[in-house]
């Protein structure tokens, strides 16, 4: 295989398919309600990343069933929540223990992957995820975005790249798995600077990496500075992202899973770029392009 994909990471570890169940608890976020900012990330629109089967004021294992249904077509047998629409462990630690345990109450339900900043895991919440751990399959996925503080406060994101990495670290203390999550192709990032990220992510205890192209998605800050003045983006036309998605890849620690390379908003919602191509369609070019290419994940690591 030309790098490390989660499905085979589900069959080494489990010996089958996992299919994540999105739920939306009720989360909001503290770059949102005014605790660490308003108006949120530039690039975010929640709604692009929470699917019709999730609705906040749907009780969450009926959600489950909604999402087990949804997905019934993949003949998946193994379950994990996945709570997914903003930053999933902000709230008081025994409430948030609680929604994560009504999760792992339902019958079909074997873990959870957890999405949420760097900045929202108080000790006690850890703490309680750990015991959690050692009887379930437990990630946090942490969205980093960029290793590059002059980024992270262009894009008020509200954190730096160091809170980042202490969140890692802290996790890794606890044995609880970690993903990132990067934003490749964010406003003042050459490619040289990003593929540095390689680097610096290959340092880090982590299990998981999902990258994302960035896309303009309506509703969002970048939205409106798109529209006023679009020279201050450099958007990936497809074949360079691949290009530059491999060769991300070949400086990557081998170690580490690549849950994705991509990820599309509904068309409805995306100003910019758009490249009509399905998940799997890339995925398709994507190993083709690696194996014209000769190489594979880690080969320059
Ligand atoms: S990306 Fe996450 S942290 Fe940023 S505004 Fe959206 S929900 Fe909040």
């Amino acid at each position: 295989m030309y790098y490390n994909t989660y499905h085979d990471y589900c069959r080494r570890t489990f010996g089958r398919r996992v299919q994540k169940i999105s739920v939306n608890a009720g989360f909001t976020c503290p770059n949102r309600d005014g605790t660490k900012g308003t108006g949120g990330c530039a690039f975010c629109n929640n709604s692009t990343f929470n699917p019709d089967y999730c609705r906040a004021d749907v009780d969450i294992l009926r959600q489950i069933d909604d999402g087990i249904l949804f997905f019934k077509k993949y003949n998946a047998d193994l379950f994990f929540a996945y709570f997914q629409a903003y930053s999933n462990t902000y709230g008081e630690t025994q409430e948030v223990i609680g929604l994560y345990r009504k999760a792992l109450s339902h019958s079909r339900i074997s873990g959870l992957v957890i999405g949420t900043r760097p900045d929202c895991l108080a000790d006690d919440l850890l703490d309680e995820l750990a015991k959690l751990a050692e009887n379930h399959h437990i990630v946090v996925e942490l969205g980093a975005e960029s290793c590059y503080n002059d980024t992270l406060s262009a894009i008020n994101r509200g954190h730096t790249w160091e809170d980042s990495v202490e969140a890692v670290n802290r996790l890794n203390d606890r044995n609880i798995p970690v993903g990132l999550h990067m934003i490749m192709g964010l406003p003042g990032e050459t490619r040289e600077m990003q593929l540095a990220e390689a680097a610096a992510i290959s340092k880090l205890p982590v299990t998981f990496l999902k990258l994302h192209q960035l896309q303009i998605v309506k509703g969002s800050r970048f939205a409106q500075l798109y529209a006023e003045q679009p020279r201050q983006f450099d958007l990936w036309t497809l074949d360079d992202y691949i290009d530059f998605c491999i060769d991300f890849a070949e400086r990557l620690n081998p170690a580490i899973v690549i849950e994705r390379f991509v990820s599309q908003a509904p068309r409805e919602m995306v100003v910019a770029p758009f490249w009509n191509v399905k998940n799997f369609e890339f995925v398709h070019k994507l190993e083709h392009r690696f194996g014209e290419r000769h190489t594979y994940q880690g080969r320059l690591f």
